[in-house]
């Protein structure tokens, strides 16, 4: 059997634990928050710093592979486990979407299509980016930002100021608006023998930069979803990946342009669970552990919706939808607390 590690202790680690064990597989989840939700569903819970070397090398002698559910997991922790255990997917993968800038030089190094980026490290960089790239902008800091925080839209370069002070002077990107007509993305997995598989292309609906439901299949042409999937292809080959990846896509009138990648599992693909044979829990399993990647194929359209702060304790009522409780603590405002999916017949 194989062992599995988590590093993160949050509903997609919990969500991962949970296909794992369907396929007989121990999970230890590694997270130095108390109570994490994924410890509810997971064999063994390790409860340390990602800066704790001793930790982290019990931890590795315990598993067979590790992974981790959030790319902002410490890369010195990634290297300690490196050494111990393979880790999947690989380094390249964080590397690249830790920084926004890192992973815009990436997606354009391989001829994709990215929103004008200019990295910004002072006021100065600002205001001359602002002559560039123009008005309406986005002003992303490089690292950390998730749910749309850590950004901010300038509507008319007087807004520099503000908005330089509101991300609190940090190391920043600089993004034109892009005007799209809508947003998709790709869940797509690559195994350990290059075979890469994808799951048909969502639409997402954002409300305050977090996601609010996604859409199955999205309202675009077959020939741009296969180019979808394709370009996902692209992004798993050029980082030589193993596991699930989520890709997001702007869709505009002269083509597809990537906002971002997440070297992970992501909430976009939560309706897998509910209207595919294989979900992307169990894809991401089976890729990391070197089995052979399932059939991911969608026997249904679906709506999945996010379940954000006190919508959670509504659950009850929800007799016609799947269910998914993640078990955290506090509803506070706008924190995914669960979600639900329905199904329709295949359109
Ligand atoms: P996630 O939770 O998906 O990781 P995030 O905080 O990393 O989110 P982004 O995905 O970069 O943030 O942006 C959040 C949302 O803001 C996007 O889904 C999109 O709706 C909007 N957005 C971001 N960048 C742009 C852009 N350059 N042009 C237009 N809209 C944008
Ligand atoms: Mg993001
Ligand atoms: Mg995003």
């Amino acid at each position: 059997g194989s062992r599995i590690g988590i590093l993160g202790g949050g509903q997609l680690g919990r969500m991962l634990a949970v296909a794992a064990g369907r396929l007989g597989m121990e999970v230890e989840i590694f997270e130095p928050a108390s109570e994490p939700c994924a410890a509810q569903v997971a064999t063994r819970v390790t409860r340390a710093s990602y800066e704790d070397v001793g930790a982290l090398r019990d931890f590795a002698a315990r598993i067979d592979v590790a992974t981790y559910e959030f790319e902002n997991v410490p890369i010195g922790a990634v290297r300690v486990l490196g050494d111990l255990v393979p880790v999947r997917p690989g380094m390249r993968a964080l590397e690249v979407s830790q920084d926004r800038i890192i992973e815009k030089d990436f997606l354009s190094g391989i001829g994709l299509a990215t929103a004008p980026y200019v990295a910004i490290d002072d006021f100065g960089d600002l205001t001359a980016a602002l002559g560039r790239i123009g008005a309406p902008a986005i002003l992303k800091t490089r690292r950390f930002g998730y749910d749309g925080k850590g950004q901010t839209r300038l509507s008319d370069a007087d807004e520099a100021p503000a908005a330089w002070e509101t991300l609190g002077e940090t190391p920043s990107v600089l993004e034109g608006f892009v005007a799209f007509e809508r947003e998709i993305s790709v869940i797509a997995a690559r195994g350990m023998d290059g075979q890469v598989v994808a799951f048909d292309p969502g639409e997402n609906r954002h409300e305050d930069g977090i996601l609010r439901a996604t859409t199955i299949p999205a309202a675009i042409p077959n020939g741009l979803a296969q180019d979808a999937v394709l370009l996902a292809g692209r992004i798993l080959n050029a980082l030589d990946y193993v596991g699930v990846i989520g890709v997001e896509l702007f869709v505009t009138p002269s083509g597809l342009v990537v906002n971002e990648i997440a070297p992970r599992v992501h909430n976009s693909g939560h309706w897998t669970q509910d209207a595919c044979l294989i979900d992307q829990f169990e894809q991401h399993v089976r890729a990391i552990c070197g089995w052979p990647l399932g059939d991911g194929s969608r026997h249904s359209d679906a709506v999945m919706t996010n379940l954000l702060g006190e919508e959670v304790y509504a659950v009850e009522e929800m007799t016609g939808a799947a269910v998914h409780v993640y078990g955290k603590g506090t509803a506070r405002p706008g924190r995914k607390m669960g979600h639900f999916t329905r199904l329709s017949p295949r359109g």
